[in-house]
C-alpha cells in the first residue's frame, strides 16, 4: 500500500520549484495533495495535471498565505474538499536580498510576512485540525542560511532562524497530542529563486558543496516525504540540513 493512502497533504508554494516537486512526492506516494499558489495558476494547474497524468489525485487552491484571510480561506477549501488534513509542508518564500544599507524596511517585512507570518498562520490553523485528530505533521521549510547566515540576506536569515525556532516551539506544544513538526534546511537548490544569481555567485556556491553538485528539488522532496511518513514516527522538532554538505 503506498504510504500516504488516504491521507491529506496541503503545500504552500507548491506550483513551482521545491513545492511542486514536493506535491509529485507525496502524490506518487498516495497523498492526496492540494498544491497552494499564489499567483502564479499556470505553474499550479500543470503540477496538479502532472500528478494526475501518473493516477494522483490534487487540487490547486490560490491564496496569499501572509494573509490571515486568505489562510482561513485556504483550510475551509481543504476541509471542504478532503474533510481533513494529515501533513502540512510550509515551502512558499520569497527572497528580497540587499546589503542591509541598501536594504528598505519594506523588503524585510514582506520577507518576513511571506516566509514566516505564513508559516505560524499556517501551523496555527493545522494544529487546530491535527491536535483534535492526535496526529499529523508539519514540515517547515526553512533554509541553510537561517543556520549560517549570508551576506546579502539579513532580512531572509532572520525569517528562516525564525522558522527553525517555531518548528521547535510548536513540536514541543503539539507533542503531548502526537503532532510532530520538524523543518528542512535545503542548501543550494536549482529553481526560479537561484536561477537570476550571477555566475560568479553560482560558481562560490558551487564550490562550498562537498559532493559537488547543486541540489535539485526532488533531493529536497524526498527529506519531507520521509518526515512526514511513519518512518520518523519518533523524529519531532528537527531541522534537517539537505545541501551536499556545504554546511556541517
Ligand atoms: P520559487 O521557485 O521561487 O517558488 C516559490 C513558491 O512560493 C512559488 O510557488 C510561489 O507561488 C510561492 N509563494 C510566494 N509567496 C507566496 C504567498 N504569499 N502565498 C502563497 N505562495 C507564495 O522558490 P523555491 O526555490 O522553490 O523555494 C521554495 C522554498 O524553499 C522557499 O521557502 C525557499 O526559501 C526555500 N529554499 C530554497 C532554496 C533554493 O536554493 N532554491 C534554498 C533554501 C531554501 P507563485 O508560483 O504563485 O508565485
Amino acid at each position: 500500500m503506498p504510504k500516504f493512502e488516504g491521507k491529506t497533504a496541503l503545500v504552500t508554494g507548491g506550483g513551482r520549484g521545491i513545492g511542486r516537486a514536493i506535491c509529485l512526492e507525496l502524490a506518487g506516494q498516495g497523498a492526496n495533495v492540494v498544491v497552494n499558489y499564489r499567483s502564479n495558476s499556470a505553474t499550479a494547474e500543470d503540477t496538479v495535471a502532472a500528478i494526475a497524468a501518473s493516477g494522483g489525485q490534487a487540487i490547486a487552491l490560490q491564496a496569499d498565505v501572509a494573509d490571515e484571510r486568505g489562510v482561513t480561506a485556504l483550510f475551509k477549501a481543504v476541509i471542504s474538499q478532503y474533510g481533513g488534513l494529515d501533513i502540512l509542508v510550509n515551502n512558499a518564500g520569497i527572497t528580497r536580498d540587499n546589503v542591509i544599507m541598501m536594504m528598505k524596511p519594506e523588503d524585510f517585512d514582506i520577507v518576513q510576512a511571506t516566509n514566516l507570518r505564513s508559516c505560524w498562520l499556517c501551523c496555527k490553523a493545522a494544529a487546530r485540525i491535527m491536535m483534535r485528530k492526535r496526529a499529523g505533521s508539519i514540515i517547515n521549510i526553512t533554509s541553510v542560511v537561517g543556520i549560517a547566515g549570508n551576506g546579502g540576506q539579513t532580512n531572509y536569515a532572520a525569517s528562516k532562524a525564525g522558522i527553525i525556532g517555531l518548528s521547535k516551539s510548536l513540536a514541543k506544544e503539539l507533542a503531548p497530542r502526537s503532532v510532530r513538526v520538524n523543518a528542512v534546511a535545503p542548501g543550494f537548490v536549482e529553481t526560479d529563486m537561484t536561477a537570476d544569481l550571477s555566475d560568479e555567485l553560482k560558481d562560490a556556491a558551487l564550490g562550498a558543496i562537498p559532493l559537488g553538485r547543486m541540489g535539485d528539488p526532488a533531493d529536497i522532496a524526498k527529506a519531507v516525504a520521509f518526515l512526514a511518513s511513519a518512518d520518523a514516527s519518533y523524529i519531532t522538532g528537527q531541522t534537517l540540513v539537505v545541501d551536499g554538505g556545504m554546511v556541517m
